[in-house]
């Protein structure tokens, strides 16, 4: 729990203090709220700041069990996300800055590179907008032959094209946020486990620091309704076991709940919507078909994800997905036997490997985006794209506030976790 640790850890650093100049009586320099992979990456990387005493704060009892480990694993590109948005910036940035770090700590990844496939036409021309804009921005990419794919990948259909963007890979995302909770930590930075923070207090007349309340672990904690936006009360209820620390600097990297951090925090006229979309994936016992590389069918536009695609495990496992089905609430994980759902994704993954055997495709695990908006997953410029929102709020001292940090988030959280920094003293 939090009050505990806190008081362990301000004895333990009493001497330490963030800024040289001034004195300051807050907690801790920096509190980050939620876990996950951007939470850690952000955390780790304010903890090497010197001085700094960062205080990482999760309401679950380990790290990283919502979003970020469940999803595809995929270091992606950059290649979907048009100019001038950060997911391009973060993700072509955070994909290089993962491999260096994965490398150089032996985190299991593999630079497998991805191909994109294309049956008619249309979706061709949707290839060759994925292909200009990655030459665009300088991201390998390049058409393959009929005969090379057919050489490199004989159960892949791609009947009117395809295209490889070797760049991209995968990653064994729980070693990677293990490396990034043991090297925080190891820093000395704080790990608050089971601690659901359930109000925030902005800093008072100058104080300069924030009050962060935690609620004992369990307690009703406030889930943010989508797509209704949720009021300023159904946040703020403080219970009368809840402890409090401080803290200079506030970040809210909360994930599903982002959006409810942002509304304890923020008048009305600034709270947000969060929208869930829920993809599910199905995992493949059978041995045959099998490719070496990840396989996504050609983007569609506005549709909320990038189609049902092929990944890879770091064992070479094939698994299917993430569909997409808009839900109202961030915890609704169970995998949904809906046969419609199942035959649509079977359906959709045989137009790219016809060699597919149906019976041997099971549901597995679901994950939820958190997403701002029903806008699509690629750029199309039509006006429905919906960026990372990563802002210093203005009014707010020292409050980073992360939304929608929907895919590429993984790959970007490196990237991430500099541009806070950046956001907070450049
Ligand atoms: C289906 C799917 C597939 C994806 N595929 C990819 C991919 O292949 N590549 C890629 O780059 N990205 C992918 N993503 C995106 C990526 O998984 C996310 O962007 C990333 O994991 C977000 O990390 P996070 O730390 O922001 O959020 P989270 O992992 O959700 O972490 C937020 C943490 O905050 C904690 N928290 C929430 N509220 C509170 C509170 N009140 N008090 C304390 N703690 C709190 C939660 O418990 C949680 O641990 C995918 C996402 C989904 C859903």
């Amino acid at each position: 729990m939090l009050a505990r640790r806190a008081l362990t850890t301000c004895t333990r650093h009493s001497s330490r203090c963030f800024s040289s100049t001034v004195k300051r009586q807050a907690d801790f320099t920096h509190a980050v709220i939620g876990g996950g992979t951007v939470g850690l990456a952000i955390a780790r990387r304010l903890q090497r700041i010197d001085g700094a005493q960062v205080v990482l704060i999760e309401k679950h009892g380990m790290v990283g069990t919502e979003t970020s480990s469940r999803n595809s694993e995929a270091i992606h590109a950059g290649i979907y996300y048009g100019h001038d948005t950060l997911k391009t910036k973060l993700c072509v940035e955070g994909k290089k800055m993962m491999y260096e770090l994965c490398e150089k700590n032996r985190v299991p990844y593999m630079n497998c590179g991805k191909w994109v496939v294309a049956q008619d036409d249309e979706q061709l021309d949707a290839l060759k907008g994925v292909h200009d804009f990655a030459k665009s921005i300088d991201v390998p990419i390049r058409f393959i032959s009929k005969e090379e794919a057919q050489t490199r990948e004989p159960h892949v259909r791609a009947q009117a094209g395809a295209l490889e963007s070797p760049s991209t890979g995968i990653v064994d995302s729980h070693s990677y946020m293990q490396f990034l909770q043991g090297d925080f930590e190891e820093a000395g930075g704080t790990t608050a486990l089971a601690s659901p923070v359930s109000h925030i207090s902005p800093p008072a007349n100058g104080s300069g620091e924030w009050k962060i309340w935690t609620a004992s672990p369990g307690s009703e904690e406030p889930v943010p309704s989508s797509p209704s936006p949720q009021t300023h009360d159904q946040t703020t209820a403080q219970g009368e076991d809840d402890t409090f620390i401080t803290a200079e600097t506030l970040i809210n990297s909360a994930g599903l709940y982002a959006c409810g951090i942002n509304n304890m925090i923020l008048p009305p006229s600034r709270h947000r919507t969060p929208y869930y979309a829920k993809g599910s994936y199905f995992s493949y016992s059978k041995s045959h078909p099998k490719t070496n590389t990840l396989i996504y069918p050609a983007p569609i536009p506005g549709h909320g994800g990038l189609g049902t695609h092929l990944t890879l495990d770091m064992g070479g496992r094939i698994r299917f997905g993430p569909d997409v089905e808009w839900v109202d609430n961030p915890n609704d994980l169970a995998p949904n036997p809906d046969g419609e759902r199942f035959r649509t994704a079977i359906e959709d993954i045989k137009s790219y490997l016809p060699g597919l055997d149906g019976d041997a495709v099971m549901l597995d695990y679901c994950g939820i985006r958190p997403k701002l908006g029903k806008g699509g997953a690629q750029n199309t410029g039509k006006g429905d794209f919906i960026d990372f929102y990563i802002e210093k709020e203005e009014g707010y001292d020292g409050f980073v506030n992360l939304l929608g940090i929907e895919s590429p988030g993984l790959t970007s959280s490196l990237a991430i976790a500099e541009h806070v920094h950046d956001l907070l003293y450049r």
